[in-house]
């Protein structure tokens, strides 16, 4: 059974159990969010080991690394390392979106080195392979397609991104309504190039239904992906992207009927004054189900500072009731990201999901930040340093340059908290 049929049979299964003591709720709550979908636990039952990781309504706001290779660069060894960085800064959750290399061999490793949940992109696959033993991704044989999802959920994928939503329907609306940047999304594009090519629906929406039975089988989670999001501020929340939402919206009413969990991806690129409406349009089409955004990006200059750009974006949506973030790292639009800017990324990415959590009243968010206040006004700087978001990163600023006084060297001698805890007679020990 799935956690979904579980939790509808009342049955509070070993995941749910761990995931409410992970977050400090009764376990019963956890059981209610899974069943009415607000609350996927996406754990293949073949992914031996997995460390259940819920995502949705009333739990802390999670985070994804995406890693993987390319056709440029890449191999098993450095998406270890970027695995390991992911892993260390203390990403929930990977996705691994190899393109190049032996796909099938990495993300074996990959799912095989970490108790981390693991996603993928199967379309990725399917497609390189197409490339190389048909000579093109529009002749992906549809049967091909679905053989390597099984693979993926037998090697014990935890979730899927599926771009079901992009139809003709979908398609024929973005012919209509010209874009800056028409289709940003590797998925999206794989998508309808094969179907403009084959002039037929796309394969993931027409057989959604065996879909759903290899989801069913191995509790794979469907994350439907957003194929059509925008890739510029100027496309934001456009018709092509609406009409995709709908689609979606549908399908996770047929996913939940089948016992599958689901959950829904979001953009993109958007404006920050639209970034709450989009997360109501997708909990009120999508029926309360788990929101991950891919950002979203508030801005389309931030080259070099993208990570930046997608945690204030970020930070807004979850605030707002987005329950999952993708991560965004400095390298994003310019190259295949580095260890370090995975490192970068997950932090930037963890520092938005966290702003949001003290807003959303996630239990211990607001503690953290009081103990650290403390810690700052008791000039305990190993405290500081241990409380820190990034420990690594605040034990390398606090020895940068040294002070002769106990605090730091910003104001030296004259130490704000120092000097006022002299007047008023305060002692930093009592606090
Ligand atoms: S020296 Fe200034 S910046 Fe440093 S801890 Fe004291 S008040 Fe804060």
């Amino acid at each position: 059974m799935t956690q979904l049929e579980m939790a509808r049979q009342g049955v509070l299964s070993p995941e749910m159990k761990e995931v409410a003591a992970k977050e400090g709720l009764e376990p019963e709550r956890v059981l209610s969010g899974v069943a009415d979908g607000s609350i996927v636990i996406p754990a293949n039952v073949n992914h031996k080991g997995v460390e259940p990781c819920g995502i949705g309504a009333g739990l802390r706001t999670k985070v994804n690394a995406n890693i993987g290779t390319s056709s440029d660069y890449g191999d098993i060894d450095t998406e270890m390392e970027k695995l390991r960085a992911a892993v260390s800064a203390r990403s929930d959750t990977v996705m691994d979106l190899s393109t190049g290399g032996d796909i099938s061999a990495i993300r074996r490793a990959v799912i095989g080195s970490t108790s981390l949940t693991v996603g993928t992109v199967p379309l990725y696959q399917a497609g390189i392979e197409a490339i190389n033993r048909y000579g093109s991704i529009v002749a992906l044989p549809v049967e091909h397609l679905f053989a390597v999802i099984q693979e993926q959920a037998e090697d014990g994928v935890d979730f899927m991104t599926v771009h079901c939503g992009v139809t003709q329907k979908a398609t024929s609306r973005l012919r209509q309504s010209p874009r800056v940047t028409d289709v940003v999304s590797r998925g999206g594009a794989f998508t309808i190039g094969w179907m403009l090519h084959n002039d037929q629906e796309n394969p993931l929406y027409e057989y959604f239904d065996r879909l759903l039975d290899i989801a069913l089988k191995y509790d794979v989670t469907l994350s439907l992906g957003d194929g059509l999001r925008p890739g510029s501020l100027s496309d934001a929340s456009d018709r092509p992207q609406i009409e995709e939402l709908l689609t979606i919206g549908e399908l996770v009413e047929r996913s939940r009927a089948a016992g599958v969990q689901v959950m829904v991806e979001g953009p993109g690129h958007m404006p920050l004054d639209q970034i709450v409406a989009n997360v109501q349009l997708e909990k009120s089409i999508c029926k309360g189900a788990p929101f991950y955004v891919l950002g979203p990006l508030v801005t389309d200059i931030g080259a070099g500072y993208d990570h930046i750009s997608a945690a204030i974006g970020g930070a807004i949506a979850a605030a707002y009731g987005a329950d999952y973030l993708c991560y965004v790292t400095p390298s994003e639009h310019l190259s295949l990201p580095e260890p370090e800017d995975v490192r970068e990324g997950v932090i930037a990415t963890r520092l938005a999901a966290h702003a949001a959590d003290i807003v959303k009243g996630v239990k211990g968010a607001r503690e953290w930040d009081l103990k650290m206040s403390l810690a700052r006004r008791n000039l305990d700087w190993q405290e500081q340093i241990r409380l820190a978001l990034d420990p690594v990163k605040a034990a390398k600023g606090r020895e940068q340059h040294g002070t002769s006084g106990s605090g730091c060297s910003m104001c030296g001698q004259y130490c704000a908290m120092e000097l006022v805890a002299q007047y008023l007679g305060t002692s930093s020990t009592k606090c």
